[in-house]
């Protein structure tokens, strides 16, 4: 078949949560010419070494190119009822609950909302979860504790903004590769911007970083209950803001107890960064699995959204946490 006739796809990198805009034009001989979608608004057009290798995946060799039952090829028909009937065996015998779906972060939101339909609405049980929730669960639960709903309230547009940028557990230049180019020409654009890496590690993300913190493993809490404390102390709370809060009095109390010296931080770099976020009006602290893997991951991500409910600094243009997920679809499955 003649290529040029085939039409070019828009579609979506699979590889991680930037969840770049890719056109995908078929050659006609089972090969795959990729670029960047130069509209779609996650990445303008910029792919990373991951994505615009994608033509390498979509082979068709070594795949499974039909169902296969007890190591024979079989139909679709034939694979669909014995699924069925296996499922209607096991709910028959033991009930809704003796079921499950465990899906991707891959998926489409409409492929979720068919398969949570089924399971909930006609199979009857919530036995349903993605992958993609279990390596967030640190900030749904976080999120949830905080707001009241699995909710991230940040946008790629506030980094562009943002005069400080704090990321935190977050290894942007390797985990998410478009965004940070998007955070360094964003800082190119406007030099002032300041980018700080909180990480025990240093990082490929410190090489376009104006500071790094390197605090002791597992410390995040401690380091941003100083920052609320510091907060506090400085007079910066937004007390229009915080009066639709729950709770405020008890988490600075908690706060104020909690010692930010266990991040093994000296005191200089503490009180520069500290400084440095209370003084800068929009504020964007990215946060990623270095936050969220860990026994104390809601905590951290509780910690770092308390400062930005303490400050106001949340849902307005270059403000707010933001928590950065692994999977392009990672939202839709939770
Ligand atoms: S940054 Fe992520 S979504 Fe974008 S091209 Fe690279 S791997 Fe794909």
């Amino acid at each position: 078949m003649d290529g040029s006739s085939l039409p070019t796809v828009r579609s979506t990198c699979p590889y991680c949560g930037v969840g770049c805009g890719v056109l995908l034009t078929p050659d006609g001989d089972g090969g795959l010419a990729v670029r960047g979608d130069p509209e779609h608004p996650a990445n303008y057009g910029r792919l990373c070494s991951k994505g615009t290798q994608l033509s390498q995946t979509v082979g068709l060799e070594d795949r499974f190119l039909a169902p296969r039952i007890a190591d024979q090829d079989a139909s679709w028909d034939q694979a669909l009822d014995l699924v069925a009937s296996k499922f209607s065996d096991a709910i028959a015998k033991h009930g809704p609950d003796s079921v499950a779906f465990y899906v991707s972060g891959q998926l489409l939101t409409e492929d979720y909302y068919v398969a949570n339909k089924l399971m909930k609405g006609f199979i009857g049980s919530a036995n349903i979860d993605t992958n993609s929730r279990l390596c967030m669960a640190s900030s749904v639960a976080g999120h949830k504790r905080a707001f009241g709903s699995d909710t991230v309230p940040g946008t790629y547009e506030d980094m562009d903004l943002a005069d400080l940028v704090v990321l935190t557990g977050s290894n942007l230049a390797w985990a998410h590769p478009v965004l940070y180019q998007r955070l360094l020409a964003a800082k190119k654009q406007r030099p002032k911007m300041k980018i700080v890496v909180i990480d025990p590690r240093r990082t490929a993300s410190c090489e376009g970083a104006d500071i790094h913190l390197a605090l002791a493993p597992g410390s995040d809490v401690a380091l941003f209950n100083g920052l609320l404390a510091a907060i506090y102390e400085a007079g910066a709370v937004d007390l229009g803001f915080v009066a639709h809060v729950d709770g405020f009095d008890t988490t600075l109390d908690a706060a104020r107890a909690d010692n930010p010296a266990r991040t093994g931080l000296s005191t200089s770099e503490l009180t520069e960064f500290y400084r440095l976020w209370i003084e800068t009006e929009k504020v964007v602290t990215v946060y990623s699995q270095g936050v969220n893997q860990s026994s104390s991951g809601t905590d951290k991500v509780n910690a770092i959204l308390n400062c930005h409910l303490a400050t106001g600094r949340i849902g307005t243009p270059g403000c707010g946490p933001f928590s950065v997920t692994g999977q392009p679809n990672a939202m839709g499955g939770r």
